[in-house]
């Protein structure tokens, strides 16, 4: 029988509050209430099932802003550089519910490689960046990587990449059915003498833990799965987490404030419900995963008189480091149909650049992905391009080419540049009166000329597979809309200069946690989430012998 979930009082005294019940919040929540710990998790968005994700709506998901962050509710300002005005906008990209990203995203889930680890020692110093080694190496994360593979459900072929990092289990599924871009990415590959290997991807491709595998919808990059078979926490941790009988999901619960007493030690949390009261629940402890930009936020919004400066801030370093992951697109018509958005978004990958030739005196690398992202109203707006004709002939035409468009992604390494960050706005507020984020970002200069290398290659790809026609998307160094939230309360072993210790504590704060993509001290090359969860498989271990200890 099902265990009744259970509905805690704001003056019950929860071993843990989560907030957040994104890709990190769901796994914590699961490990924290299946080692017999009484968790609530306040969640900003609503719970959505299955059923809620259709009918598939591009304009819904896309303009209004459905699944997503809305900067005219959540407020969010942008400015390049701290000398000039922030101004309106919505510089970052995710979404609210429980599940948080992992609901929506794309699914690509590439692991760190031992390299990302040691990027510091490696690189050594690089000026304008704050490049630092993590405290924990590649083999410390491994076998959490293999739970996010066993647990929440990754395909893919192990062996397949020539560079692939030591894995202790292969996949628990085989890769999803090749896609014809994914034949032309093979071809293309051999021809500049680089592998395409079938992509890792948290689809399932079999049935999986009583999940149905893809059905090729096309319906993916921004959208909720109704089959089930994309890997979020919303299916693969949050059921489990509920039959415990002791954790309890609380949505449209908006947190604005980690409460401290006159020790410095967290109490509890005080949030919006969903008719806008203000509620303070308390807890022996506090786990803040709200992503790499609400984090830092709501830690700022913290301050108090004993943290004036936000709370777990001595260092001065939360909300800095913001990464994005370098994103560079080229697009291309080929002679025959492809058919793009059938299936899942990606089906092959190359990573034979993951680290790039000293001699080309850049510091990073990445990979490159061949994909159709764009269902039918986005493919109308920008499927071609900045350049694409809106109007006429011409625009005629590129509607035309839809079955035939192929885009060629690179993914690549952003530097933590200690000016790039999430601070609060002085004057803007969001629709709750909370102060708003306020972004700061620009690229650095190794970062622009690493996207222009991996851009040019994009083309070369395109070309190489027969593409008759192609385009590239501008580089921006100032780009809006990122949806990889990274760096801005780094892991370390010293308090002057990271925010969170190897097990995810606040250097400040003995019974405050941080896991999400904050707690990253480098970006590696794109799709970040597979190490987010597995950040949070290892941290979660970590809290319950801190709770069992603390009695
Ligand atoms: C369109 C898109 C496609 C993507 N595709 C990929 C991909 O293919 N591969 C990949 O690796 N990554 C992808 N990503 C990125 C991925 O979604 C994120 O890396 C991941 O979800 C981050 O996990 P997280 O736990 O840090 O935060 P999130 O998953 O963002 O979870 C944070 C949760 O906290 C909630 N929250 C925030 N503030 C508060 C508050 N104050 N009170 C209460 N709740 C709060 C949010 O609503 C959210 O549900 C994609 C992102 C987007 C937007």
């Amino acid at each position: 029988m099902q265990p009744r979930t259970p509905r805690y009082r704001p003056t019950d005294v929860v071993d843990f509050i989560v907030v957040g019940s994104g890709a990190a919040g769901g796994i914590v929540a699961r490990e924290l209430s299946r080692a017999g710990l009484r968790v609530v998790v306040l969640e900003q968005g609503p719970y959505r099932r299955a059923s809620d994700f259709l009918p598939h709506d591009d304009y819904n998901v896309f303009i209004r802003n459905a699944l997503t962050n809305d900067s005219a509710q959540q407020g969010t300002t942008f400015r390049s550089t701290e000398q000039d005005e922030a101004k309106p906008g919505n510089p970052v990209w995710y979404a609210r519910g429980v599940g948080g990203g992992s609901v929506h995203f794309t699914g690509n889930f590439w692991r760190l490689h031992p390299e990302d680890f040691r990027e510091r020692t490696l690189n050594g110093d690089v000026p304008g960046a704050a490049l630092a080694d993590w405290p924990i190496t590649y083999d410390d994360l491994e076998p959490y990587y293999t739970r996010v593979d066993w647990e929440i459900g990754v395909s893919g072929q192990a062996g397949a990449d020539p560079r692939e990092p030591r894995r202790s289990r292969p996949y628990p599924m085989p890769p999803l059915p090749v896609k014809p871009e994914g034949l032309l990415m093979e071809k293309a590959a051999r021809k500049m003498g680089w592998t395409a290997f079938p992509a890792p991807m948290a689809i399932a491709s079999q049935p999986f833990r009583g999940r149905a595998p893809c059905q090729a919808c096309g319906y993916c990059l921004g959208f909720g799965c109704e089959f089930d078979a994309k890997s979020s926490t919303l299916v693969a941790m949050i059921p489990d987490a509920e039959r415990t009988g002791r954790c309890e999901i609380r949505s449209e619960s908006y947190v604005r404030k980690v409460e401290t007493d006159a020790r410095g030690r967290v109490t509890g949390v005080i949030y919006f419900d969903r008719e806008r009261r203000e509620v303070f629940q308390r807890a022996r402890a506090v786990v803040v995963c709200a992503n790499g930009a609400e984090t830092p936020r709501l830690l700022l919004n913290s301050a108090s008189a004993r943290f004036p400066q936000g709370l777990a801030n001595s260092s001065g370093l939360v909300g800095r480091h913001l990464m994005y992951n370098g994103n560079v697109v080229a697009g291309g018509v080929f002679e025959h149909e492809t058919n793009g958005y059938k299936g899942p978004v990606v089906t092959r990958v190359v990573q034979d650049p993951y680290v790039l030739d000293p001699k080309l005196g850049l510091v990073g690398g990445g990979g490159f992905d061949f994909r159709f992202d764009s269902p039918p109203l986005l493919y109308a707006i920008r499927g071609q391009g900045t350049a694409m004709p809106q109007w006429g002939a011409g625009f005629k035409r590129a509607l035309r080419d839809f079955p035939k468009t192929v885009y060629a992604y690179g993914h690549t390494t952003s530097l933590p540049v200690p000016t790039n960050s999430v601070s609060l706005d002085p004057t803007h507020k969001d629709a709750w009166g909370v102060p708003s984020m306020r972004i700061t970002y620009r690229e650095h200069p190794n970062d622009m000329k690493v996207y222009r290398w991996f851009l040019d290659r994009c083309g070369d790809l395109l070309d190489a597979a027969g593409a008759l026609r192609r385009w590239e998307d501008p580089i921006n160094d100032a780009p809006q809309g990122s949806p990889h939230l990274l760096g801005t309360c780094r892991m370390g072993n010293d308090p002057a200069t990271s925010v969170v210790n190897a097990g995810h504590r606040a250097h400040d704060v003995p019974n405050l946690f941080i896991v999400d993509g904050s707690s990253m001290v480098t970006g590696g090359r794109g799709q970040p989430t597979m190490t987010i969860m597995a950040l949070a498989f290892r941290a979660s271990e970590g809290m319950v012998r801190w709770a069992k200890r603390a009695g």
